[in-house]
């Protein structure tokens, strides 16, 4: 009888290496704050912008990671499983996590950046009828509309520190719409004749819609499509005879059609460019500028404007951390 002290520990001990056990592998994260688990970069950025010190961020995709084709490896899903709460693009930008997301919401919050944004806002999806495009962040102000989602769903989950979420949203919102006037008076500087953006897949609809820049893709939204020989031959003679200086290769898509298009217009006498690659459903690595959603937005948008034969203004005080990002851009 005096040993049952004893025992009662020793069963203790073992049922917590057994409740350890059971997380096999996950965030096994009892630190006090909320497990959040994220999709693409853009989506971690702001997660972590938002949740400050409440909130421990696990991304599932990293650089150069395309989120249309993305399965979950085993591990991932276990990740999954054990979050407090999901964030993920919806719109069927996770296009083939559609099932493993209904069946996480049954006891798990999936929220998507895109649930607040009415459908007003949203441009069709031609490769996929009835559904909208995904691509939502290259509209920094549509985009924006996702942090107070964010900020709302952490909050309902962690009331405690829901005045620190709605902080660093506003904070952070002022990053955006500092950003978002600095890309639309970028672009503005483009010669308009030239103001023509092509790219491998058709991520920037959002972008040349609320930047007034023609936007010309290869292939369908997706990347799941590839390019005919035909849709090749028609984008060569338009870069021909719109005399376009640059075309656009993407850090998520190969940049081996483009390059094809390259050489095809070299044979009838054009010289098109093509200038840093761009960011288009992933960002850069980890600890850099471009690893942020700001960073990427501002790389591309150095990128298109230089390469297209505009003029780069001086960055606002809100954006001033990213100069190096945009020295980089220009310079490659
Ligand atoms: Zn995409």
């Amino acid at each position: 009888m005096k040993h049952q002290p004893f025992i009662l520990l020793a069963v203790l001990a073992l049922l917590a290496l057994v409740g350890c056990e059971s997380l096999g592998g996950g965030q096994s994260v009892d630190d006090g704050k909320i497990n959040a688990v994220t999709t693409v970069g853009m989506i971690t950025d702001i997660v972590q912008q938002i949740g400050g010190d409440y909130v421990s961020v696990t991304g599932l995709m990293g650089p150069g990671v395309d989120p249309h084709l993305y399965r979950p490896t085993a591990r991932n899903v276990q990740t999954l499983q054990n979050a407090d709460i999901i964030f993920r693009g919806g719109l069927n930008l996770e296009g083939k996590m559609g099932e493993i997301f209904d069946r996480l919401s049954e006891r798990i919050p999936v929220i998507a950046m895109s649930e607040d944004i009415p459908e007003s806002e949203l441009l069709d999806f031609p490769a996929y009828p009835g559904h909208f495009d995904p691509h939502i962040w290259f509209d920094v102000s549509l985009w924006s509309m996702g942090v107070s989602t964010i900020a709302d769903a952490l909050a309902e989950l962690d009331p405690e520190h829901a005045e620190d979420y709605a902080a660093n949203a506003a904070d952070y919102l002022q990053q955006l719409v500092a950003l978002d006037a600095y890309v639309a008076e970028t672009i503005q500087t483009i010669p308009e004749e030239q103001r023509v953006m092509i790219t491998a897949h058709d991520a920037f609809q959002y972008f040349g819609r609320r930047y007034d820049i023609e936007v010309t893709g290869l292939q369908g939204i997706s990347t799941e499509a590839e390019a005919g020989v035909q849709d090749v031959q028609n984008l060569v003679s338009f870069i021909v005879d719109r005399q376009i200086p640059a075309i656009f290769v993407e850090s998520s898509v190969p940049a081996r059609t483009l390059e094809a298009v390259q050489e095809a217009a070299r044979a009838r006498g054009w010289d098109v460019h093509i200038p840093a690659q761009l960011f288009s459903d992933a960002l850069g690595n980890a600890g850099t500028g471009e690893g942020t959603y700001v960073g990427m937005v501002l790389h591309n948008v150095a990128a298109i404007t230089s390469g297209l034969g505009g003029n780069i203004p001086a960055l606002p005080a809100e954006l001033a951390d990213y100069q190096d990002v945009i020295d980089r851009a220009v310079s490659a």
